[in-house]
């Protein structure tokens, strides 16, 4: 299947130019009539392997000044709406500029797949606007040069998967059911309820635990014709905290429903994982982190969720103090990527615990989401660099430049620097830690990219 790609962006940043390398003489519809504007022009554009059409905003040049904003406005948003894919084009030369914001600005709101790129990215004089291109908050800039061609492959790798990604979005589609309980508590603050899984080996507790959220066993009256479809949630609020609940094999259990979906298979957990915003791993205090469980916390992690451990069957506990002890040693050795993750002691049987539980989930929420001023990070990034500057291989020192932070859930970061291939693993995890630590996020997944602006 094809798809339609957007090339928008303000005037003279060279959307043409790239048009024209994609469109070669395959120029589908052309109008060179003086007099006539041609508003959009479209093409049948091949890239590698890839065939699609392309449609280009061309003509703003010839608009007067005073209707520009407005006929541009229109104009991308035609083109956008006509459009599986935008390509979002800045000149790197000339750096972010205020025409440039209102374009991002228009295009998030349409929200559709964007990609942003840096043009008449050859040489030098492109850096600083590659840098600056973060700060639209549209994630990582491609560097093209449509003149002179460089990036066509990179442009083709971004193209691909987003490419792919449309035709099976044809052909799958998730199916959800609401299983909506109570709503006799009116403090409801939170507009969108957050999205929590607990995952767990069989006989963790999850629906002990999720009963006891619940208040009675509610679960047991799920309705059946939710039974059939793949995801099933609960949405509940949780002592005045909109929570979604993801299902898993215990729910279903308990759902009165003996056959097969009865046994816990992994992929339900994964499933649940994908869902959620925050995963609680639930662990019986008896036998903690075993495979299944480390298999299910490395998932979460991996898929960038926010994690909480939590130990269930802590009222049978006889030697508290010295398993406390022994569990979170137990933690920071197997499961070092989920560094600072809280691990909360629970009961779900007494209900002991829960209310730190649902503390630590909204924590750890707050943490996943937080974002860090590029002021702040800079003035970080320069004491870190101080306190321990990069290693200089060959005698050239490594230069970290700039940082900023290019998307939350988790958040995440690019620092700009020169060989970032020749940093070392223990240099970025140094990096790392002092985020964490200097910017109090715990437990969340941290992604940091080094990136080179050559
Ligand atoms: P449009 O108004 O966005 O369609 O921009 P054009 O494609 O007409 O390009 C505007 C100007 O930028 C022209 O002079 C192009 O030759 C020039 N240009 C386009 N791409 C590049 C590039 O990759 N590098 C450089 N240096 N100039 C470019
Ligand atoms: P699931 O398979 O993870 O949904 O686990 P269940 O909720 O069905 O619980 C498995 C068993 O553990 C049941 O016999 C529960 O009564 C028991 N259980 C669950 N939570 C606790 C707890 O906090 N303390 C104790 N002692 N037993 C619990």
């Amino acid at each position: 299947m094809s798809f339609t790609l957007a090339i928008v962006g303000r005037p003279n940043v060279g959307k043409s130019t790239l048009f024209n390398r994609l469109v070669g003489k395959r120029l589908a519809l052309v109008d060179d009539q003086p007099g006539v504007t041609r508003d959009l022009r479209e093409g049948d554009a091949r890239l590698g392997d890839l065939r699609f059409t392309v449609i280009d905003t061309a003509g703003l040049e010839e608009v007067t000044d005073e209707s520009l904003q407005g006929r541009m406005r229109r104009l991308t948003e035609r083109a956008v709406d006509m459009a599986d894919i935008c390509l979002f084009m800045i000149d790197a030369r000339a750096g972010v500029t205020a025409t440039d914001q209102l374009f991002a600005e228009i295009l998030r709101k349409r929200s559709k797949h964007i990609i942003l790129v840096a043009n008449k990215g050859e040489g030098r004089a492109a850096d600083a606007g590659m840098i600056e291109a973060y700060s639209l908050g549209l994630g990582e800039p491609l560097r093209l040069s449509a003149e002179h061609g460089e990036g066509m492959s990179d442009l083709l790798s971004v193209l691909m998967p987003l490419a792919d990604g449309m035709a099976k979005q044809h052909e799958t589609i998730e199916p959800e059911t609401d299983i909506d309980i109570d709503e006799d508590s009116p403090e409801i603050t939170r507009t969108k309820p957050l999205q929590i899984a607990v995952v767990g080996r069989p006989n963790a507790g999850k629906s002990t635990l999720i009963n006891k959220i619940l208040g009675e066993d509610r679960l047991l009256t799920g309705p059946e014709a939710g039974i059939t479809r793949d995801a099933i949630s609960l949405k509940i609020d949780w002592d005045g905290l909109p929570v979604r609940i993801f299902d898993t094999a215990g729910m279903r259990k308990k759902a009165k429903v003996q056959d097969k979906l009865e046994k816990m298979s992994v992929s339900d957990g994964l499933r649940a994982v994908k869902f959620a915003e925050v995963v609680v791993v639930l662990l019986d205090a008896e036998i903690p982190f075993e495979q299944q469980d480390l298999r299910i916390a490395d998932l979460a992690e991996r898929e960038g969720r926010a994690v909480v451990i939590a130990v269930n069957k802590w009222d049978v506990e006889t030697e508290k103090q010295s398993k406390l002890k022994e569990l979170l040693e137990e933690f920071e050795r197997l499961l070092p990527q989920l560094r600072g993750a809280p691990l909360v002691t629970i009961s779900a049987k007494t209900g002991r615990g829960i209310d730190r539980l649902k503390g630590a989930i909204e924590r750890a929420y707050d943490v996943w989401n937080r974002r860090v001023t590029t002021a702040q990070l800079n003035r970080w990034l320069l004491a870190m660099v101080d306190a321990h500057p990069p290693p200089a291989p060959g005698g050239r020192r490594i230069k970290l430049r700039y940082a900023t932070q290019v998307k939350t859930r988790p958040p995440g970061f690019v620092v700009m620097c020169s060989l970032p291939e020749k940093l070392p693993e223990s240099y970025s995890r140094y990096l790392v830690n002092g985020l964490r630590e200097d910017f109090d996020m715990p437990g969340t997944p941290i992604r940091l990219t080094m990136r080179s602006q050559a």
